[in-house]
């Protein structure tokens, strides 16, 4: 008999988020604008400290809004995470200009300032900077956004903080996600507060904002028929979703100390096993903890993340790889890359010996245990198999 699934990451809701549908359904706001769109922008302002914010249809849409305001065209330069989901560059692409990868460094996994200091320095003397930069908060933690936003200073170059799974942490005090140019947020089913499908792009630029919300609407001119000077997006949140978001926005601080506490119970599992390393938590920051991911040397342990993977597998436990470097990727493959340091690629390094476990918020402590369990069995199993690992890390 197959044991019941334990995913990744579900949507997790708070029971009231119906009240709202259904009052977006009394009062027959179903369009793509309407009281929640603008009430969820404003709740959302508040809660992350920023001016102003722009509620849209996805996290994707977002990044891109955020490109076009940046006037980001054809051939042009963006810089960005290489470590990181594909969303955050393929909006680069739709604009026809050309991704550059930066790796990521050691402490926060996410962009290195060390490789990014390099490649600013390198487009500064072939004359061709980027127009914007967009550093990625991977898995709930914020990047060293004070190193990066010095050299982005230094350069005059825009940073578009992809935010997109980080709401909820924060950075010396501030929310993640305001310290770019533009932020982005994501309320996809797997994130960690949801609307099933939508985004945020916020700003302390209201202006910007203001013209991210004509963007999104097809670009239509103040006029009494339909009249149209430039190329839009149809990327506005639904009123109903945006109802969903309300509701979600106000449980985001119990889903973080949910993911937290699963966070700790998995280290108090686990970080005692040879070879098993969780992801850091960078100095003055309060993370997410999204999803809980650790690496695995498969030297010191004697278990190769393939075993792991499909072990957990086996038992019905949803377990993954961590993100594919997008400088890996077929799609990216005539991009320029800058390694952390000399030849050391640090994204590469944890993809080859990353896993994410189930992290949901809603996730239960049995469930949990049983995740623990299937690779605390693991590790014992091969470790009566192998004379290698009976002799252990600590006493070779
Ligand atoms: C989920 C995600 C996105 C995209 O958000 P969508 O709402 O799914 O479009 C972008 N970047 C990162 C890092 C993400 O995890």
């Amino acid at each position: 008999m197959t044991k019941p699934r334990i995913n990744l990451s579900l949507p997790h809701m708070s029971g009231r988020e119906q009240q709202y549908i259904n009052e977006a359904f009394e009062t027959n706001w179903i369009a793509p604008l309407g009281p929640n769109v603008d009430a969820f922008e404003k709740e959302i302002t508040e809660k992350v400290g920023v001016k102003d914010a722009a509620a849209v249809s996805s996290g994707t849409a977002a990044i891109h809004l955020a490109l076009s305001l940046l006037n980001v065209t054809k051939d042009d330069y963006v810089f960005c995470s290489t470590f990181t989901f594909v969303a955050s560059a393929n909006p680069i692409l739709y604009q026809g200009a050309n991704p550059v990868f930066i790796d990521s460094e050691p402490e926060s996994w996410n962009m290195s300032p060390q490789a990014l200091e390099r490649a600013m320095q390198e487009a500064s003397l072939a004359g061709r900077l980027p127009k914007a930069v967009i550093v990625v908060n991977l898995y709930g933690q914020s990047s060293k956004m004070d190193e990066l936003l010095e050299i982005c200073d230094a350069y005059d170059v825009p940073i578009i903080e992809d935010a997109a799974e980080s709401l909820g942490t924060t950075y010396k005090g501030k929310a993640s996600g305001t310290f770019g140019k533009f932020g982005v947020y994501s309320f996809n089913g797997n994130k960690i507060i949801t609307t099933s499908g939508g985004g945020m792009l916020i700003s302390n630029d209201t202006e910007a904002i203001k013209r991210a919300r004509f963007l999104a609407s097809q670009a239509r001119d103040q006029a009494p028929h339909y009249q149209h000077s430039m190329v839009g997006f149809n990327y506005r949140m639904s009123n109903i979703l945006a109802g969903v978001g309300r509701t979600q926005l106000q449980v985001l601080d119990d889903r973080v100390s949910a993911r937290r506490s699963i966070y700790e119970i998995y280290y108090q599992g686990l970080a005692n096993l040879p070879g098993i390393t969780f992801m850091p938590e960078l100095e003055e920051t309060r993370m997410n903890r999204w999803l809980t991911t650790l690496t695995l040397n498969e030297e010191e342990s004697g278990v190769t993340v393939k075993q792991l993977l499909t072990a957990l597998n086996n038992e019905n436990i949803e377990a993954r790889p961590v993100w594919k470097p997008l400088h890996m990727q077929p799609l990216f493959k005539e991009s320029s890359y800058y390694p952390h340091q000399g030849n050391e690629h640090v994204a590469e390094r944890l993809f080859t010996t990353g896993i994410c476990l189930p992290s949901g918020s809603n996730l239960t402590v049995d469930d949990q245990q049983r995740v623990i369990r299937c690779i605390r069995d693991l590790f014992s199993k091969i470790g009566e198999n192998t004379s290698y690992f009976i002799l252990g890390k600590h006493e070779v």
